[in-house]
C-alpha cells in the first residue's frame, strides 16, 4: 500500500511551491512598505492560548482545532489561526514595552483546521497576516485594510471591493446579543445542534451558520446597526471615511460578524471572484479586537488591536484560475551548454561568475548531444542557452541564443556583464529592490499592459 499525504494536507511543489511562496514575500514585502516586522511564533502552542483568546464559542475552537496531549499529559494545539499565538508571544516578551507602539507584526505559515476538506477548504493551510497592536485608533484599523488591498492589488487583483461591518463596543454588543436571543428563542427548536449550542455561548455566531434553513431563519434576525452606541457609530463612521480617502472601494455588509469572538469595532473580508466561476471563499478577513492581551496578562491600557489574515491556498487558485501568475514564475536566466568534457571545468566556473552578477544559471551535470542539451534549457524556462566550446574558449567568447526569439549571437566573455544587463533590463543584478525571494520584479515590467502589477515599479513611481 503507497502512504499518502493525510486528508485535507497537500504537497506543494514546483510552480505551485513558487507561486506560494512569491504571495507570501509579497504580503512580507507589502507589511514591510507599513513598517511592520516579522514575527515567527511557534505552531505547537498551549491548547489554553486558543481557548482563551479565539474564544470557547468559535467553531475553530469547539470543533476544528487539532487538539492532543504530549508525551508529558499536556494538552496541546497545532495553531489554527495566527493571532492567539502573536498575542500571546508579544505579551510574554512585553514586546510592547520595548517597541514604539503601535507594535506591527507580519507572519506566515500554516495553520490546523479539522473542516471537511472541499474547494478552498483545507486542513492544513498557509495564512499570511499582519498585527498591529498596543494603539486604540480608525486610522491604524483604517490602514490595515489599507495594507491588505495594496498587496492583493501588487498581485494583480482588480475591482476589488472589501465588506465591511461593525461589530461595535461590549455595550453594543452586549445589547444586541440579547435582542439576537430574544429573537431566536422560539426559533431554535427547528435549527441545527450547532446553533442550539451558539445561542447558549455567541449568539452572533448563529448569523455565520452554513446550513441553508438556519441562514433562512437568520437572513429576518435583528442587525447589530440597531444596537450600535453612538461612539460605536461615531467610530465606524470615522473609519469609513478613512478607508474612503485612501481611495479603498468598500461595501457594507451587516451580515458579516467573522468567526472569532474577539472582534469588535470594523470587522472586513474580501471576496473575488473567479474566472472560472468557482467559489473558493473569503480570500482574507480581519478585523479589530480589543481585551486579548489581558487574557495572557498583559497591561490593558493598551489592549487593543487590529489585524487579518489571508489564505494562500484560495489567493493561488483564484490566481491560476485567472490566469494572473504568467510572469511570476520566471524560470531561469541562462542554461549553460558545455560543448565536450574539456569546456566543462571552464564553464562551471563562468556560471558561478554569472551568478556573481545575480543571474540564475544551470549547466547540466554530464554534457550531452547539442539537440538534448537545448530540449533541457527550454524546459528550465530560460531566456537564453550559453553555448561554451573549445574554439569558443580559445577566443574568449560564448555564443549566447535567445530563446525566445531564436536569435544567435556571439558575445566576448568581458562584455557578458554589460550584455546580459542589457537584455535582462538595466542592472537587475544589483537590484536592492528585493521581494524577500532574492527576485527583483525590473523584469516584470514588460507584463504590466496584461495586467501584472510591479509593485517596486510602482513603489519608484511614488519615489
Ligand atoms: P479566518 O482566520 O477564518 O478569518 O480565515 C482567514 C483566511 O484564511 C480566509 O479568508 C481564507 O482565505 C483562509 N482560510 C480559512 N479557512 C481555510 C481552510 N480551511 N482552507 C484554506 N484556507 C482557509
Amino acid at each position: 500500500m503507497p502512504i499518502n499525504a493525510v486528508k485535507g494536507t497537500h504537497d506543494l511543489f514546483a510552480a505551485e511551491a513558487d507561486g506560494y511562496a512569491y504571495i507570501q514575500n509579497l504580503f512580507r514585502a507589502v507589511a514591510k512598505q507599513y513598517g511592520y516586522r516579522q514575527i515567527e511564533t511557534p505552531i505547537l502552542e498551549h491548547t489554553e492560548v486558543f481557548t482563551r483568546s479565539t474564544g470557547e464559542a468559535s467553531d475553530v475552537v469547539r470543533k476544528e482545532m487539532y487538539t492532543f496531549l504530549d508525551k508529558a499529559n499536556r494538552s496541546v494545539t497545532l495553531r489554527p489561526e495566527g493571532t492567539a499565538g502573536v498575542i500571546r508571544s508579544i505579551v510574554e516578551h512585553k514586546l510592547y514595552a520595548t517597541s514604539d507602539l503601535p507594535l506591527k507584526v507580519f507572519y506566515a505559515g500554516p495553520v490546523f483546521r479539522y473542516e471537511r476538506p472541499q474547494l478552498g477548504r483545507y486542513r492544513q493551510f498557509i495564512q499570511a497576516g499582519v498585527e498591529a497592536v498596543g494603539v486604540d485608533s480608525p486610522r491604524l484599523d483604517a490602514e490595515c485594510i489599507a495594507l491588505a488591498m495594496r498587496a492583493l492589488a501588487y498581485l494583480g487583483f482588480k475591482n476589488l471591493s472589501v465588506k465591511v461591518n461593525t461589530l461595535g463596543d461590549a455595550e453594543s454588543r452586549l445589547a444586541y446579543k440579547e435582542a439576537l436571543k430574544a429573537y431566536f428563542a422560539d426559533k431554535i427548536d427547528g435549527m441545527c445542534e450547532d446553533c442550539h449550542q451558539r445561542l447558549l455561548l455567541n449568539p452572533m455566531r448563529i448569523l455565520d451558520c452554513k446550513v441553508p434553513e438556519d441562514q433562512e431563519i437568520a437572513k429576518g434576525a435583528p442587525k447589530m446597526k440597531d444596537y450600535l452606541s453612538l461612539e460605536a457609530s461615531k467610530r465606524f463612521y470615522e473609519t469609513l471615511s478613512i478607508i474612503n480617502d485612501l481611495g479603498i472601494e468598500y461595501e457594507i455588509d451587516d451580515g458579516l460578524v467573522r468567526g472569532l469572538d474577539y472582534y469588535g469595532h470594523i470587522v472586513f473580508e474580501v471576496h473575488a471572484k473567479s474566472a472560472t466561476g468557482k467559489d473558493y471563499g473569503a480570500l482574507l478577513g480581519g478585523g479589530h479586537y480589543d481585551g486579548m492581551l489581558k487574557e495572557f496578562g498583559g497591561p490593558e491600557e493598551i489592549d487593543h488591536g487590529v489585524g487579518f489574515a489571508c489564505g494562500v491556498e484560495r489567493i493561488y487558485s483564484l490566481m491560476r484560475d485567472n490566469e494572473m501568475l504568467e510572469g511570476i514564475d520566471d524560470g531561469l536566466d541562462i542554461y549553460a551548454m558545455p560543448l565536450g568534457a574539456e569546456v566543462e571545468q571552464e564553464l562551471n566556473v563562468l556560471c558561478e561568475n554569472i551568478r556573481d552578477l545575480g543571474y540564475s544559471v544551470e549547466m547540466p551535470m554530464k554534457g550531452g548531444k547539442l539537440g538534448s542539451m537545448f530540449k533541457k534549457a527550454e524546459r528550465s524556462g530560460a531566456k537564453f542557452a550559453l553555448i561554451l566550446g573549445s574554439d569558443e574558449l580559445e577566443r574568449g567568447v560564448v555564443q549566447l541564443k535567445n530563446l525566445e526569439s531564436k536569435t544567435q549571437e556571439e558575445v566576448r566573455i568581458d562584455d557578458l556583464p554589460a550584455y546580459l544587463d542589457r537584455e535582462f533590463g538595466e542592472g537587475e543584478g544589483e537590484c536592492d529592490h528585493d521581494h524577500g525571494d532574492g527576485h527583483c520584479c525590473h523584469d516584470r515590467d514588460e507584463n504590466e499592459e496584461e495586467g501584472h502589477h510591479c509593485y517596486h515599479h510602482h513603489h519608484h513611481e511614488e519615489e
